[in-house]
């Protein structure tokens, strides 16, 4: 199978934060690939822009090192890397000042699409969006993007949403949930809406419950001070997770529209009950301290902030109503694992004399690793012995199913920026959604806020605390296992 790629208009991008780790390990390695793919007009130029003093052939050595660090050796191609770094310019700027603009504008071509990545801290992106009006950078087609986190809360966020529509509209903003970008977060509304097989029975009355896991082996060591202030509800939870409960929930829109796939998130995440303090469980690594806790990590011994959580959520609405969402997420935990799991109900009345091998049809949507579906039917157990049942797994890897074109495939930031210059939004949050995925939140985080609750120890290499089981239990559920 071949992968096409379809070249985008002409473009110049500006990287503000264009030294920084998220430039050099995800955005600028994305744009090489790009190039490298032939998706990259001749004449489409990137530029660096950030505070320090570095000349252009500094910073393309620095993105040289990148390439070297983060592209696999298979696909750094000499000349190919060698074209690449002579697109790239570099501007110093320090975003709240008034040095370097001329030059930025000197730089910029008026008739290409021109696009903003906002690869800064958020505090900056509302001094960037006025400097690039004031100083007539940006025309009327130009695009921004601006990174996670957007708001801590949902008055932070509309702050930052009011601040950056005084100087662009919201067709030029481009809200960057990596989670969106990925290949099999996309699958999911290619299964759901190109399929007939599983609509019909895609609501509560034959969905017994959904799981959505995203389990993570690694710590916070390292990102400690930024976690910290954070935690899982706020990192994983009110953006990433909340997407995929989305893709899942949604209705089908009328059209793979950016505004019609959006207004039918926006109405899961109104949908979405406020969640009772029996429903939350919260969790630390190794909370009490010690070597390796989450406490060390963090080097605040006082630390409450939560390193795992898990919550069954409610959508009030008629397809939902009564098929609970279950969500977990965690660092430290015993495999990395993204799924989504989708339980069906039994059948209304066994016509098997001996139903004991019975077990729910489960379709199982693996994110990471080794991306697939995998379908869980009864079959009769081989053999004589009666009718006896099995569950056996109808398995589909997209490595295996899709070969060179699944290998080759974009990753998430390279599919995004791409789309930026497009133009298309469909895969980024729309300043509404991301306001009312925090009112949903708040209420959540103030609640355990107010009581004081501590977080649950529980030890790495774990499936997270003893209490997340009973969540699941006392509804006569289990989780599915997380495999090492
Ligand atoms: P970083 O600290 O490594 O880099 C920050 C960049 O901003 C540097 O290039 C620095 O020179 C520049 N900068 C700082 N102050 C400036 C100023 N006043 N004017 C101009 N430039 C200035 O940060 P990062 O990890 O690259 O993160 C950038 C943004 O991306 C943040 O909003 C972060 O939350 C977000 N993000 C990062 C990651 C990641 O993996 N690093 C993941 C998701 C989101």
């Amino acid at each position: 199978m071949v992968s096409r790629v379809i070249p985008v208009d002409d473009f110049d991008l500006v990287i503000f934060g264009g030294t920084g780790d998220l430039a050099r390990r995800k955005i600028l390695p994305g744009l090489y690939l790009r190039a490298l793919a032939g998706q990259v007009p001749p004449d489409a130029r990137v530029i660096g822009a950030a505070r320090a003093e570095n000349t252009d052939e500094e910073f393309r050595a620095l993105v040289a090192e990148a390439i070297e660090e983060f592209v696999p050796a298979a696909r750094r191609d000499p000349e190919a890397i060698a074209a690449f770094l002579s697109r790239l310019s570099y501007v110093a700027i320090d975003a709240t000042g008034d040095s370097g603009w001329p030059r930025l504008k000197a730089l910029m071509r008026p008739d290409v699409v021109q696009a903003f990545y906002f690869s800064v801290a958020p505090s900056l992106f509302g001094a960037l969006a006025e400097r690039l009006n004031t100083q007539n950078i940006a025309g009327p087609q130009a695009r921004i993007v601006v990174e996670k986190p957007f708001g801590r809360d949902l008055a932070s966020a509309r702050a930052l949403n009011a601040t950056l529509a005084a100087h662009f509209d919201e067709s030029q903003i481009y809200r960057i949930d990596h989670y969106l970008g990925k290949e099999t977060v996309q699958n999911l509304m290619a299964v759901r809406f190109a399929n007939i097989l599983f609509e019909p029975l895609w609501k509560s009355e034959y969905v017994d419950h959904v799981q959505i896991t995203v389990a993570e082996t690694v710590g916070v060591a390292g990102r400690g001070a930024y976690y910290d202030k954070s935690g899982a509800m706020r990192d994983m939870v009110q953006n990433h997770m909340m997407q995929l409960l989305c893709l899942i929930a949604m209705e089908p829109p009328y059209h793979f529209d950016p505004n019609a796939v959006r207004d039918e998130k926006l109405k899961v995440i109104r949908a979405l009950d406020p969640v009772p303090a029996q429903d939350i469980v919260r969790g630390q690594y190794l909370a009490g301290g010690g070597e390796g806790s989450y406490l060390a990590d963090v080097e605040n011994p006082a630390s409450t902030t939560e390193s795992y959580i898990a919550l069954k959520v409610a959508i009030s609405n008629w397809r939902w109503k009564g098929t609970p969402f279950y969500l977990r997420t965690g660092k430290r935990l015993r495999a990395r694992e993204s799924e989504i799991a989708i339980t069906f109900r039994e059948p209304p009345h066994s016509i098997f004399d001996d139903a004991s091998g019975w077990k729910e049809n489960v379709l199982v949507i693996r994110l990471q690793p080794d991306e697939g579906m995998n379908m869980k039917v009864m079959i009769k157990d081989p053999g004589p012995g009666g009718m006896r049942l099995v569950q056996v797994p109808l398995d589909m890897s997209y490595a295996e199913a899709l070969g060179d074109a699944h290998d080759d495939a974009p990753d998430a930031y390279e599919r995004l920026i791409m789309d930026v210059i497009r133009g298309n939004q469909t895969l980024f949050m729309r300043g509404d959604e991301v306001e009312a995925a925090w009112a949903w939140t708040d209420p959540i985080i103030e609640g355990w806020e107010t009581r004081g609750d501590r977080p649950q120890p529980y030890d790495p290499g774990t499936s997270g605390p003893e209490d997340a089981l009973m969540l699941m239990h006392r509804d006569g559920r289990r989780w599915r296992e997380i495999k090492s």
